[in-house]
């Protein structure tokens, strides 16, 4: 026998790899109790009880499972209870945290909003959500305050607008992002509103794909502007132009962000639009059929697409879930346009687009009925919501541009808004989530507007753009900010930030993104936050090169310069 041999026979023998919860590979057995609950009864049906028991019996009819589990499928989750401070979402449990009330997540899935659909998702919020909406970044509407004895109403007004909150969260394909400008703008390669409908119509509300690992974001655009965060997102389809097939779609996967956060990766295909919803399915059923089960902190697309790589999702895509392969296609061209549509714009039939800003997405129901008038008044029937948290007013008659600037302004939403207003944002925060440490929305509008004075006069272009999040899930997007601020509690505690420097989508500034990375060791209270991010970008203006982003030399700069 030789060293090695005796070195084999002393070795374990090799144990199995644990099961990841693959049902293609280990079977369907749940490995969690999520996914226990969502095997018993499918999270669809909840929607049948809501409207035939708990909105007739009340709150305290609703079983846990259903509560905190199965309602997330119709876009209902508790909201957090009045009065607590960040302390209590470490210390509480989180029935102690719940509110007998709901925030409710209307699904728009991109598409344009008449002024009637305004009107009545106004009518909502002042009728049954004491006039609270949100502009989230997924494009949704986001209520709260909801009593589960409105919903069976609600949903009637939101379905006579074409309007839904099916799968608007939980494990299963959410909202769709769509270019806010898709169908207008004159510089469109491809609008992919049709193909996005038909991607919906089969895929939400099919039981066959409600039972997915994790959540699951889509996003389509055709704009050279590179509009809705592609690289962010579990499936994106990006518009390009084939030299040989036309206009059509490059491939992204396996994006998110969270505490892992990735960017998606390219496949290197190109989708011919009328396969484009053959492909989305493929897919959706990729990630349910081989998606991790067992840790719910593991189970996103990403963590499949990191571990099998571009080639091998490509191939049992075109393998087992396609009828033939797709050809080879082109990566989308870096326009340098900003993708935030903030201003006045050009549409292909001569009227105009004006993007406006409602600072971080707030706004309210007497606010939604005002812009549904002001957009008439500048002769245009629809809006749209971005994945910036902004407004677009689509067929706006040229010579109305300027009256209705003025009546936004008096809204408070902005045409041309100061450079940290305009690009900044801010999640729901501790106002309503049990999951935030700190209070954000209110924060963020008053840094901004403050910053945007101390700096008024001063070039600031690009933009800097200032994120904040309540925890580290980043609904807000921080690593992909200039500066993300990540909720938590300093000291005791002190609401304050953990800092992240120099994070980047593609878009006017870079062809490719990067993500952010944290200032190590340093955190800054919520009090000192305005001086804080006055004094870092004052070291940037007098520290930076010739055409030097922000994001840039965040990455280069001192330690010093950055505390
Ligand atoms: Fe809540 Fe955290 Fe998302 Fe903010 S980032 S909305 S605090 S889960």
């Amino acid at each position: 026998m030789t060293a090695t041999d005796t070195s084999q026979s002393r070795k374990r023998p090799a144990r199995a790899p644990k099961p990841q919860g693959q049902w293609k590979v280990d079977g369907k057995d749940p490995l969690n109790p999520n996914e226990v609950f969502k095997k018993e009864d499918d999270a669809l049906n909840v929607r049948d009880r809501i409207l035939e028991k708990y909105s007739k019996e009340g709150f305290d009819s609703i079983p846990p499972t259903d509560l905190t589990g199965r309602f997330r499928w119709m876009g209902l989750y508790t909201q957090r209870k009045q009065g607590l401070g960040g302390r209590a979402t470490s210390d509480l449990s989180d029935e102690e945290l719940s509110d007998e009330y709901f925030m409710m997540r209307v699904r728009v899935d991109g598409k344009e909003v008449s002024t009637d659909a305004l009107r009545v998702l106004g009518g909502i919020s002042n009728d049954f959500a004491r006039g609270s909406a949100d502009i989230t970044d997924r494009q949704n509407i986001q209520y709260h305050w909801v009593d589960i004895k409105n919903v069976p109403e609600i949903w009637q007004r939101l379905e006579s607008v074409g309007f839904e909150t099916m799968e608007a969260c939980g494990d299963c394909p959410r909202a769709f992002l769509n270019s806010p400008v898709a169908g207008v703008a004159a510089d469109e390669i491809i609008d992919p509103t049709p193909y996005l409908q038909q991607m919906h119509d089969r895929i939400i509300g099919n039981p066959e794909f409600s039972n997915l690992p994790r959540k699951f974001k889509t996003a389509a655009t055709g704009h050279p502007s590179l509009d809705v965060v592609h690289e962010i997102n579990d499936v994106s389809f990006v518009g390009v132009e084939h030299p040989e097939l036309g206009a059509g779609f490059d491939l992204w996967v396996g994006g998110g962000l969270s505490t892992v956060p990735h960017f998606a990766k390219r496949l290197g295909v190109f989708v011919p639009p009328e396969r484009a919803a053959d492909v989305y399915e493929g897919v959706v059923s990729i990630f349910r059929d081989y998606g991790y089960r067992r840790l719910r902190n593991k189970a996103r697309l990403k963590f499949l697409v990191k571990d099998w790589g571009a080639e091998k999702f490509r191939e049992v895509l075109e393998t087992e879930y396609l009828d033939s392969p797709l050809p080879d296609g082109p990566a989308p061209e870096y326009s340098g346009q900003r993708g935030d549509h903030s201003g006045v714009h050009d549409q292909k039939d001569g009227r105009k687009y004006v993007g406006a800003t409602a600072v971080v997405g707030r706004i309210s129901g007497d606010i939604l009925n005002q812009v549904a008038d002001l957009a008439e008044a500048a002769g245009s029937k629809r809006v749209k919501f971005t994945p910036h948290q902004k407004i677009v007013f689509l067929d706006v008659i040229p010579e109305k541009v300027d009256e209705l600037v003025e009546g936004l302004y008096a809204l408070g939403i902005q045409v041309y808004p100061g450079p940290f207003t305009r690009v900044g944002m801010a999640c729901t925060g501790i106002e309503y989530c049990k999951l935030s440490f700190v209070e954000t929305k209110e924060k963020a509008r008053t840094v901004l507007s403050e910053l945007d004075q101390r700096f008024a006069g001063e070039t600031i272009d690009p933009p800097i753009s200032v994120h904040l999040n309540g925890c580290p899930n980043s609904c807000a997007r921080i690593q992909t900010a200039d500066i993300g601020l990540k909720g938590q509690l300093i000291e005791g505690d002190t609401p304050g930030f953990q800092v992240h420097l120099g994070g980047s989508l593609a878009g006017a500034e870079v062809a490719e993104g990067e993500l952010g990375q944290s200032v190590r060791g340093f955190k800054v209270s919520s009090d000192d936050l305005t001086d804080y991010l006055e004094g870092l970008v004052r070291n940037f203006l007098a520290d930076r090169g010739e055409g030097e982003t922000f994001a840039e030399w965040s990455r280069r700069a001192e330690e010093e310069k950055l505390k």
